[in-house]
């Protein structure tokens, strides 16, 4: 048995990660037990592997390090994902590799989870380095998502999560490939305590996210959690055909009573214009849900583990 299980998902953060793995560790040494940590790499072409055998000679002795490497990357959700299968704790913890995840936080989540909650979320209200532009987007973003009245995407809880073994079974347990976790943490429900916390600046490194791929992080968050855009089509076409009915009945009345004057071709290439505009939106936000639900029939698994190694344990990784 396995008390505790710490998910580490790592993209290129292998010096971060080195920094970090020893302060984790020791504490985890101290707690009664055994524990885990199961790092994933998620195709980092630095010496994410390095860095965790290095820490293997000055592991605790009822700490077990767990390396999972993957042929590529497939992103932090992914990661994630191949974590949650790994893991084997009766408590279950994601944190970010590079520091900014503090491990007194994960204490105080342990103690809120003894405390009977089943998942504990840490929220990161304060992000003093983003953008006005970035805050601007995701609290558009996270009203978005405000969608349905029986679970709460809550803003600004992200990764930094401490969840009961059942809470991992039921996230185990969805078969989807488009994987917005803060959707899925929501979705599968349980009793969820959040707990603020400021995270220090990255020990090392950049964010691996950009505005780009926050955006495409957000679509699959807005097509696989919300249908309003299909029906904002709907009522978009319902509000340009009873404008262009409006429109039609004063041509009418207006040649009637006072005859008529010029052609207006004008007024024809604006209406073709615009419904053609409508209508290549409309598809588009169609094609968006069309592409994922493509994504989701072809069936293929979230991501390709190259090697696998444990302290202890089997190791095959290329060369051993
Ligand atoms: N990460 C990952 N795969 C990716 C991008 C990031 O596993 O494709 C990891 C990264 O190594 C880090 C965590 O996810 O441990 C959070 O990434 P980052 O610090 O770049 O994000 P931020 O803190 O800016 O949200
Ligand atoms: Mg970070």
């Amino acid at each position: 048995m396995i008390a505790l299980s710490v998910i580490l998902p790592v993209y290129n953060d292998a010096q971060a990660l080195a920094a970090f793995l020893p302060v984790l560790c020791e504490w985890l040494g101290q707690r009664p037990g055994r524990q885990e940590v199961v790092v994933v790499n998620d195709g980092s072409r630095d010496a994410v592997d390095a860095a965790c055998r290095a820490q293997q000679a000055r592991l605790p002795a009822h700490v077990a390090l767990r390396f999972i490497a993957f042929s590529r990357n497939f992103g932090k959700e992914a990661a994630l994902s191949a974590g949650l299968a790994a893991a084997q704790g009766d408590w279950v913890a994601m944190m970010d590799a590079d520091g900014q995840h503090p491990v007194p936080v994960l204490a105080q989540m342990l103690q809120l989870g003894e405390g009977g909650a089943d998942m504990v979320a840490a929220i990161q209200a304060e992000r003093p380095h983003e953008g006005g532009l970035m805050r601007l987007l995701k609290r558009g973003f996270y009203r978005f998502m405000q969608d349905n009245a029986r679970y709460e995407i809550r803003p600004s809880a992200g990764d930094f999560r401490l969840m009961r073994r059942k809470v991992v079974n039921a996230l185990l347990a969805l078969p989807e490939r488009q994987r917005f976790m803060k959707g899925l943490y929501a979705w599968v429900g349980f009793n969820t305590v959040y707990l603020p916390f400021a995270a220090p600046p990255r020990a090392q490194g950049r964010s691996k996210f950009n505005y780009a791929s926050l955006m495409e992080l957000a679509l699959v968050g807005i097509t696989s959690f919300s249908q309003k855009p299909l029906r904002w089509i709907s009522r978009t076409g319902l509000l340009v055909s009873l404008a262009s009915m409006l429109y039609g009945l004063f041509i009418v009345a207006d040649t009637l009573l006072f005859g008529r004057d010029v052609p207006g071709w004008a007024t024809v290439v604006a209406g073709i214009m615009f419904s053609a505009g409508v209508q290549l939106i409309c598809l588009g936000v169609m094609g968006e849900y069309v592409g994922r639900i493509y994504e989701e029939v072809k069936q293929r698994p979230i991501y390709v583990i190259d090697y696998e190694w444990q302290s202890g344990g089997p190791d095959n990784a290329p060369g051993r």
